[in-house]
């Protein structure tokens, strides 16, 4: 990385993408590993991910299926038989895909249904990258494809004296195919989804072929039939045969469109007519190398990169752009949620109780111009559906807990994300405390009408994960309590939300010094496991879940007893043997079975609720033990392998995890300007901000021993503070850490260098 730095700080940041081609060197691309996470099953996660090929926030990406259609596990390392290149919007196989369609050359014999189209390849034979994907199966074919936002090109090359057939597959859950042979097209719809969208939902793709279709038909399910042009059923697919010249290779162009069939080819002719797989490959290429080029990692090992690049990858694929661009160039979108067409943007697939952590926050920092599009498109989906989404796929779905719109609307506006009406983001926000959506319960709030009177969710009016949605209220409520200041709104109202920032307290049980759910009557559940996962939490148990007071560490420090119980608080989520009670499952879901082979103890990094925890030792004055940890954690939790990641990725969550405390801080609480100390990984990494500055952050003595921070430098004057301010960071600079081998127990003790708690706030008292 070190030879393309002073290359690179010429170009940045406007002319990144142009200098880079003339370039032979490694560039951030080449480092990422899009199978990183993919060796997962239903039972066990290392990410489940899949390798997508794709621009960044593409609306559309593609990946090789080797599982059958239906699954949400599309593309599994272990397995060694392919069934289609798909077209896919899938944000986790926990939500399943939705509008998704499949491609497959065969070579030889004509095999229609998923279930029998099954071709052997190896990993050997197999290139996946961002921007493209090839693969030579074990008969001799070989495909390459690469994509835009709205469109894919493959290059087909099929082996000598065998039938040349490709299959299109429109899923199953209603669709529809047209050959068009004379003009070489195919046309179709297919209306897969997994809840999530209007009844008039459909998405309407079209290929173009380069050669002549000598032979075709279609296929219901049930009949193959000859020469037949047209097919609609639960389950449709269509074949072409081609006799493509030897030495030759069958270009295939796509695209399609959530709005209409001409929309799609507007967007084919936009993106794809004409050009072939180098082409794309080539411009998908500049993109990723333009917004990966965002942060310059240098001075790491080879894996370190890679696992780096991987990750920033991974963040930036979600939430997808949803919209499409008309004849006349504007932004227009299908709404998911009130299956309309609308002028502007929208974004989807993403779960907001993953993604408020770290993932908008990145965004934010680094790529304000998305996080404007992205509050765009959270006030038209409250616009279009009367609720800010919490998490969408594409519309409203019914999945975890929290309002965690309102950090993430919050976070970006405080930082300066402006949208053109805060008065109607500020109403959609204070609508999400006084309801719930009446078909998806995880939208707006559950329980409100008890959290709004008692200052919690009881356990015992059969809400549950009561205790997680009364810690994640009062974090969004302190989030709408700093807009309120913010917009200068009535002091009443101000008062109101600064208190429900506080009821967080209401759950803490000072016998366990834990968070705990409670009754109707105002009494604890009589029953209390801390090793208990469900019930009055989500995903996690009350040893993961107590931390979630992000806007308040001081105030959780008081009610523990003090910073040194707090310590030994955080210390003993390690030192506890990793053993739990799986009773409200009935069974061992995979996040509790990746903790215990994680050897942590009870930290359970392969979910996000915790993910924040060990930035906490800062609040306490004892950075250090942050600094330790964290590395830990970065070293024995992540690769850039197929195993790569702990449990689920999420969304890019676990990735941002990963950037962020790569570079060295990280957002515990969204909503403040201030990122958490960690230590940085790298010996040197270079932001370059949207506003042309450049932050430079250096700590040339760091090894995995000098993982201590002994000093540090901004801008050339000692800083002893445990935390960095968002714009502070954006006027650049430099920021050098001196590392060492053992703790500098002097170094953030002080109360002036802690970072912001709620408590502590001068104006609450
Ligand atoms: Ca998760």
């Amino acid at each position: 990385m070190v030879a393309r730095l002073f290359f690179l700080s010429i170009c940045l940041p406007f002319l990144l993408t142009s200098c880079q081609q003339s370039k032979k060197t490694v560039e951030f691309v080449d480092y990422v590993n899009p199978l990183m996470g993919t060796e997962s099953t239903f039972a066990f996660s290392h990410g489940n991910t899949y390798p997508a090929v794709a621009v960044p926030w593409g609306m559309n990406f593609w990946s090789p299926q080797t599982g059958e259609n239906g699954s949400g596990w599309m593309y599994t390392y272990a397995d060694s038989l392919m069934r289609g290149f798909r077209q896919t919007h899938q944000p986790s196989p926990w939500m399943n895909d939705y509008g998704t369609f499949s491609i497959m050359p065969l070579a030889g014999e004509l095999k229609m249904s998923h279930k029998e189209r099954l071709v052997p390849f190896s990993h050997q034979q197999e290139k996946a990258t961002p921007y493209n994907y090839s693969v030579t199966f074990d008969n001799g074919l070989q495909t390459s494809l690469s994509a835009t936002s709205r469109g894919a090109v493959f290059e087909v090359s099929f082996p000598e004296k065998e039938d040349q057939y490709v299959v299109v597959d429109a899923y199953h859950g209603g669709s529809s195919i047209t050959i068009e042979p004379e003009n070489r097209l195919v046309k179709g719809a297919t209306r897969y989804n997994n809840g999530g969208v209007p009844d008039n939902f459909a998405n309407y793709f079209m290929m173009e072929f380069s050669h002549p279709v000598i032979e075709y038909g279609t296929y219901n399910g049930d009949t193959l039939l000859h020469h037949q042009t047209d097919v609609a059923a639960d389950y449709t697919c269509a074949y072409l045969k081609f006799d493509v010249p030897a030495g030759e290779k069958l270009t295939i162009r796509t695209a399609s469109s959530f709005i209409s069939p001409e929309q799609a080819a507007i967007n084919f002719n936009r993106e794809v007519a004409d050009a072939d797989v180098q082409l794309i490959s080539g411009k998908a290429r500049e993109q990723w190398n333009n917004y990966l080029g965002r942060v310059e990692a240098e001075g790491g090992t080879d894996e370190q990169f890679r696992t780096f690049y991987s990750c920033l990858y991974r963040t930036l694929l979600f939430p997808r752009e949803f919209y499409e661009f008309d004849s006349q160039g504007n932004p227009v979108y299908y709404s998911p949620y009130d299956g309309n067409v609308h002028d502007g943007y929208m974004y989807t697939d993403n779960g907001f109780w993953d993604t408020f952590r770290a993932v908008h926050p990145l965004f934010t920092l680094l790529y304000p111009e998305v996080s404007e599009r992205v509050t765009q498109s959270i006030l038209n989906a409250y616009d279009e559906s009367g609720f800010m989404p919490e998490w969408a796929s594409p519309g409203h779905r019914g999945c975890m807990v929290g309002n965690n719109s309102a950090s993430i609307l919050v976070d970006a506006y405080l930082k300066g994300v402006r949208v053109e009406d805060v008065e109607t983001l500020y109403k959609g926000l204070i609508h999400g405390t006084e309801a719930v959506h009446p078909e998806v319960s995880s939208t707006g709030r559950l329980g409100y009408e008890y959290y709004n009177k008692l200052g919690y969710v009881p356990c015992d009016v059969k809400i549950h994960e009561n205790a997680a949605r009364t810690l994640e209220y009062a974090y969004d409520d302190w989030c709408i309590y700093q807009l309120a200041k913010e917009l200068k709104r009535p002091k009443k109202e101000i008062a109101l939300f600064a208190k429900r920032a506080m009821n967080y307290k209401n759950l803490f049980d000072s016998e366990s010094k834990l968070m705990r759910g409670k009754q109707k009557d105002g009494k604890f559940a009589p029953e209390f496991s801390p090793l208990k996962w469900g019930g009055d939490f989500t995903e996690g148990n009350s040893w993961h879940y107590s931390w979630s007071v992000f806007h308040d560490p001081q105030g959780l420090i008081d009610l523990m007893g003090g910073k040194e119980m707090f310590v030994t608080m955080l210390d003993s989520v390690f030192s506890v043997p990793p053993i739990f009670d799986d009773s409200y499952y009935g069974q061992v879901i995979h996040e509790i079975r990746e903790m215990t082979v994680m050897n942590m103890g009870n930290y359970a990094h392969g979910n996000q609720p915790i993910q924040h925890m060990i930035y906490l030792y800062d609040y306490a004055g004892q950075p250090w033990k942050a600094q330790y940890w964290l590395r830990e954690v970065m070293n024995r939790m992540y690769t850039a392998g197929p195993d790569g990641y702990c449990g689920d990725e999420d969304n890019g969550q676990t990735s941002a995890w990963y950037v962020f405390s790569a570079l060295g801080f990280y957002p515990v609480c969204p909503g403040t300007d201030e990122y958490i100390l960690g230590a940085p990984l790298f010996k040197k990494a270079t932001l370059h901000f949207e506003n042309g500055k450049n932050l430079v952050i250096t700590a040339s003595d760091n090894s995995d021993t000098n993982r201590y921070v002994d000093e540090m430098r901004v801008n050339g004057t000692v800083y002893t503070k445990n935390y960095l301010k968002h714009n502070e960071l954006l006027q650049g600079g430099t920021i050098d850490f001196k590392m060492t081998d053992r703790p500098n127990m002097q170094r953030g003790t002080q109360e002036s260098d802690l970072p912001y708690s709620f408590s502590k706030d001068e104006k609450v008292k």
